[in-house]
């Protein structure tokens, strides 16, 4: 037999210690006191194989939300969401207002996706993915054990008097925090105005960017918020995903789960215990030593079922398996399993609701790809100059002055001509024989048409005027021209 489980560990004395009512637990939230005051979570750090894979994986998505909006493809960023200008930028192309219909679709795609994702994986992007967790798992809490120590430590010194010792340890930690902050805070607004943006402002006169620095200190204050004081509530209170996951999830969903047949009757483990006996007992493989719970970061019990606040993050299930080796029983007393797994010892199922999802899913991503690979390169829109009616032009032409936007979606300096279908005339480009866009960009400029009043029957006369970008054709723009009619 293995060595027996400590029940005295000083990471779950206070839980073992604590008067537990198995009914009550729905009843108030496991961060907060019966009185409804916050009840801090010390969790203890996690140590095991998911910890370690979750570690790797954060360190590939810190890498990634860190440098996207750095990184450059094409002369574009990786990754931009300028809501003032209404740019984005994906992997490099630009997408502007006019791609309303795209970002649609990739809205829809995206929540299609999150319903397909969660009903069959429930909330794993929480636990493995979301920013928050990452963030506040991965690095605010480990700069915290590193400075604090692990959570017993933690739990010490909040409770010891203030010495000089103490206050310097606390704000080094809090300077620590603002400093991350405040990189997370430009972080996310270059991924908003762009980095050639945000390095402008920095560089740049303070006075000329009182609005990117109110910006700036706004988000720096919101993140030390979240992540030194805020932390587990941002999911339990704040996030939608963990709210309406009850609505998808279902009971072929894979979750962390308590495997409560195997786990009950939970007895605590006796010093010198024969394995045997405790079968001959009926006693389960849960010793009740508390580790799951002092692991989690939410502060919830496993053992009492799937819970909104649970953010899939695996800590228990590292907590639990060690438990099981040091008394030689298989580790998955906590795993990841559906409920239909851990009742009926089915296996993972993908069932009639997620087949429809994925149905559903399938044709928007078969849309949104259509979408965008069918996007015209050049988009141009015609409007009539504000105010203006028609003027007399040589040789007793009328003319009409309209103002034109181009919007260049490639990435090469394109020349443009405008030339008339359908009726004869001439079309004016005022300045310039050629307009020039470069790309990626918006160009505007004025233009006149000139057309012989003859061939204007009435009062307004509905109008087609070609779009060349280097002599080729990208599109017909429709317009009305106005005239003196008959
Ligand atoms: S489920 Fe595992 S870690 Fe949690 S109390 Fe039981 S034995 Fe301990
Ligand atoms: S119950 Fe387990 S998986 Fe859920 S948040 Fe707590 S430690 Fe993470």
């Amino acid at each position: 037999m293995s060595a027996p489980v400590e029940q005295h560990d000083p990471e779950t004395q206070h839980l073992a210690s604590r008067e537990v009512d198995w009914r009550d637990f729905r009843e108030h939230l496991a961060t907060a006191d019966k009185d409804g005051s916050r009840r801090w979570i010390y969790a203890k750090q996690p140590a095991g194989q998911w910890y370690r894979w979750r570690t790797w994986m954060s360190w590939v998505l810190i890498g990634t939300m860190f440098t996207g909006p750095f990184v450059r493809i094409n002369g574009n960023p990786l990754l931009m969401f300028n809501i003032v200008e209404r740019r984005f930028s994906i992997l490099g192309h630009i997408f502007w207002p006019e791609d309303g219909i795209i970002f649609a679709v990739a809205m829809l795609t995206f929540f299609a996706g999150i319903m397909v994702f969660t009903s069959a994986f429930g909330r794993l992007w929480c636990g493995w993915t979301c920013p928050q967790t990452i963030m506040m798992e991965m690095v605010f809490r480990k700069l915290e054990y590193l400075i604090e120590g692990d959570a017993h430590q933690q739990r010490a010194l909040a409770a010891a008097p203030w010495t000089l010792q103490k206050a310097a340890r606390k704000l080094f930690k809090h300077a620590v925090f603002f400093a991350l902050s405040f990189l997370i805070g430009n972080t996310l607004l270059s991924y908003i105005i762009g980095s050639d943006q945000l390095l402008h402002i920095i560089r740049d006169d303070p006075l000329n960017h009182l609005t990117g620095l109110g910006f700036m200190v706004l988000f720096t204050l919101v993140f030390y918020a979240i992540f030194a004081r805020f932390r587990e509530q941002a999911c339990t209170f704040i996030c939608p995903y963990g709210r309406f996951q009850s609505a998808l999830l279902d009971e072929n969903t894979m979750v962390v789960a308590y495997d409560h047949k195997r786990g009950e009757k939970r007895a605590p483990w006796k010093r010198d215990q024969r394995l045997e006996l405790r079968l001959a007992e009926a006693k389960g493989d849960c010793v009740d030593c508390h580790q799951c719970v002092s692991v989690c970061p939410t502060g919830i019990d496993i053992r009492n079922g799937v819970q909104m606040e649970c953010v899939n993050c695996t800590a228990c299930i590292d907590a639990c398996d060690s438990v099981m080796d040091k008394i030689g029983r298989p580790r998955g007393l906590i795993r990841y399993a559906s409920l239909n797994g851990i009742e009926h010892g089915q296996p993972l199922r993908y069932t009639n609701r997620m087949k429809l999802y994925t149905v559903i899913l399938s044709g928007l991503i078969t849309l949104f790809a259509f979408l965008v690979l069918t996007r015209a390169d050049v988009q141009a829109i015609f409007l009539r100059a504000p105010g203006a009616l028609f003027q007399q032009a040589a040789e007793g032409r009328i003319s009409n002055l309209y103002t034109v936007k181009i919007i260049n979606k490639t990435h090469g300096t394109l020349p443009i001509q405008f030339r008339l279908e359908g009726i004869e005339g001439k079309v004016v480009t005022l300045g310039a024989q050629d307009f020039i866009v470069p790309g990626d960009k918006l160009a505007q400029t004025s233009v006149l048409v000139e057309i012989d009043p003859k061939l204007l029957p009435r009062a307004t006369t509905p109008l087609s005027i070609g779009v060349y970008a280097n002599n080729k054709h990208i599109e017909t723009v429709k317009t009305a021209f106005i005239g003196p009619g008959h």
